[in-house]
């Protein structure tokens, strides 16, 4: 697979940010790949080297029916000559939508099960017609243990292209949190804080992130903390004020950020420079982990808000 790593980082040259004395970057992972974008290649990576050394077939995954993860699950099965099967949340209409054409496209099987029957990952097991012998088991999101080491590697990779001079900052998007505990696996202690912003409602990530990093190590990094207040009524909810950002954002600085993650995420750290909450001189580094594929299908329930 023809991967563009390490992943480019930019400087985004902002009014308001010279104004607060920030410097903020952006480290462009959803350059890494056309299909197998971002932060779902990096969790990937290992999961798909442990499928291989189990030498199982099929890569068999959840998603919604607007999954990121179900997209690059189906694109890098059908370049690494894996098969691959999606238990998707949703109807069978879904089938048609942007996301999953694609998917079925590079050949993923779908299967689809109601809200219900999702909830219970190994109960929504039964309706898979393959035999699970053959299928290496990936959860929703890609979030295992063998995530966190290829999300890792977005630290080593930015202390290399700086030459070892770290952000003040880390500032990324958050789902299930594999990958800020990723990062925070790899981050030296008392090297900047992490923040991750939540795109869901809800105050689980502090526990779910803790147990992903206790499978890895005893102590667990203490400069990181989740920022809740930016996630426009819940997880794929929007408001206009997020869409018009996302539109700006991509007129002044020619990024396209997505609905579901990174719109909230910037929408989140401009908001912050505003009120004060970076002292001046502050280094952030935002992580663009990706998910663009999202955009047609958004585009097609809303009406095509997104330029
Ligand atoms: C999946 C995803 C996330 C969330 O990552 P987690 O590891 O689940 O926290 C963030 N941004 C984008 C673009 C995603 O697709």
């Amino acid at each position: 697979m023809n991967l563009n790593l390490p992943s480019p980082i930019q400087e985004i040259k902002d009014i308001c940010l010279s104004k607060a004395g920030i410097r903020l970057y952006v480290k462009r992972d959803d350059l890494i790949h056309p299909s197998v974008s971002g932060n779902k290649w990096r969790k990937l990576k290992y999961n798909l080297s442990q499928a291989q050394q189990a030498s199982k077939s099929i890569i068999l995954t959840y998603g919604g029916a607007f999954s990121n993860h179900i997209y690059s699950v189906a694109a890098a099965g059908k370049v690494l000559d894996f098969s691959t099967i999606g238990i998707i949340r949703g109807e069978e209409g879904m089938a048609t939508n942007p996301t999953l054409s694609f998917a079925r496209s590079c050949g993923m099987k779908l299967y689809f099960v109601s809200r219900n029957d999702y909830r219970d990952k190994v109960k929504a097991l039964d309706i898979v017609k393959e035999s699970l012998d053959d299928c290496y088991v990936l959860p929703e999101g890609g979030t295992n243990e063998f995530a966190l080491p290829g999300c890792g590697e977005i630290v080593e990779e930015v202390a290399e292209q700086w030459k070892g001079e770290l952000p003040d900052y880390w500032c990324l998007s958050c789902g299930t949190g594999g990958t800020i505990a990723g990062i925070l696996s790899a981050m030296p202690e008392e090297k900047g804080a992490v923040i991750g912003f939540s795109a869901l409602k809800g105050d689980f990530h502090q526990n779910d992130i803790r147990q992903l990093l206790q499978v890895h190590q005893k102590n667990i990094p203490s400069h990181w903390h989740i920022q809740t207040d930016y996630h426009f009524g819940g997880y794929a909810r929007h408001q206009p004020a997020l869409i018009d950002f996302i539109n700006d954002f991509k007129s002044q600085h020619q990024i396209q950020l997505d609905p579901i993650y990174t719109g909230k995420l910037f929408y989140g750290i401009f908001d912050l420079v505003k009120k004060a909450y970076f002292k001046k001189g502050t280094k952030i580094l935002a992580i663009h982990t990706g998910g663009l594929q999202g955009i047609a299908g958004f585009n097609q329930r809303f009406g095509g808000v997104l330029k």
